[in-house]
């Protein structure tokens, strides 16, 4: 496996890969590396011949008071996951590599970075879109990949990509979660032992959606109301938003047509927590 922490050298990887006929896939991450990432891993690996991983922590996507100064960072720990994953290069560049200057220049992708997320974190997928245009140019890879887990970020993503023209694919896999159904993520480790048990309530919320969608309720604040309860079994836990949108433009809905994205955000202690599903409400 090549580990590359400069833009040239992760150059000069993907070229010598491209040369050999081989195409390539990219999975960009945070690190803390977890099942979750590895799946995206193995998912770019089953598609694509040459497989790239960017382990980047990027402070424009953080706002003023989040958590990029604690954010994990066990780098010798990813990198050995990474190896265990049969991943080919690795690309870790140092915030000065990504942003050697002032950036001048943004991608804010409109309307669907707006609700759900975009409402209580401000210039976050302002962050997410500039920096993953960053490296979508810098890598040059045939398709990316995302997890579910963010659906949002997928939403902002696959617009960008149809908008300017990229020439990428974007593939979207599913979340994946603990066997008690807490969707697994890095910032799970700042949960403590009560908190991580909580948790589990956002999981139970999102199937007792699914479960009144399937009995034919369709009024979406009819719906949210009956998670809402689910959710207050956990006083702790403090609710950003319950949502029920399009699964694609991530418009509000008053009715469930359709795909349908259930979404949820909540904090617990200094934890922000989000997790959601895409139910069919046609499929019944
Ligand atoms: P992050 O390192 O948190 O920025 O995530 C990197 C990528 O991994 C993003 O595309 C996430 O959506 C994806 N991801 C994170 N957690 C999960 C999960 N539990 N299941 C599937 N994909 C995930």
């Amino acid at each position: 496996m090549q580990i590359a922490k400069t833009i040239t050298e992760i150059r000069a990887c993907v070229s010598q890969a491209r040369a050999a006929g081989k195409t390539v896939g990219f999975v960009p991450t945070m690190g803390a590396l977890h099942v979750g990432h590895v799946s995206l891993i193995k998912a770019a690996a089953e598609r694509c011949d040459f497989v790239v991983v960017s382990i980047f922590v990027n402070p424009t996507q953080f706002g003023p008071g989040e958590d990029f100064e604690k954010y994990p960072r066990p780098l010798d720990k990813d990198l050995a996951i990474c190896e265990e994953s049969g991943v080919d290069a690795v690309f870790a560049p140092s915030p000065a590599e990504m942003y050697p200057r002032q950036n001048l220049t943004w991608v804010t992708v409109e309307k669907v970075s707006e609700p759900l997320c975009g409402r209580f974190r401000p210039g976050h997928f302002r962050g997410v879109a500039t920096v993953c245009a960053k490296l979508f140019n810098v890598v040059g890879p045939n398709a990316a990949f995302f997890g579910q887990k963010d659906a949002q970020q997928v939403a902002v993503i696959q617009r960008m990509v149809a908008d300017l023209n990229m020439p990428l694919e974007i593939v979207v896999c599913p979340t994946v979660r603990e066997p008690d159904g807490l969707a697994t993520s890095s910032r799970n480790q700042y949960l403590s032992p009560q908190e991580r048990k909580d948790a589990t309530v956002i999981y139970r919320a999102l199937q007792r959606s699914a479960e009144l969608i399937r009995e034919g309720k369709a009024a979406a604040a009819e719906i949210t109301r009956y998670m809402g309860e689910v959710l207050r079994q956990v006083p702790a836990l403090r609710i950003e938003y319950v949502s029920i949108v399009d699964a694609e433009s991530l418009d509000d809905l008053r009715r469930v047509e359709g795909k349908v994205l259930v979404a949820v955000a909540a904090r617990l202690g200094s934890t922000r927590l989000i997790d959601n599903i895409v139910v069919d409400a046609t499929a019944k």
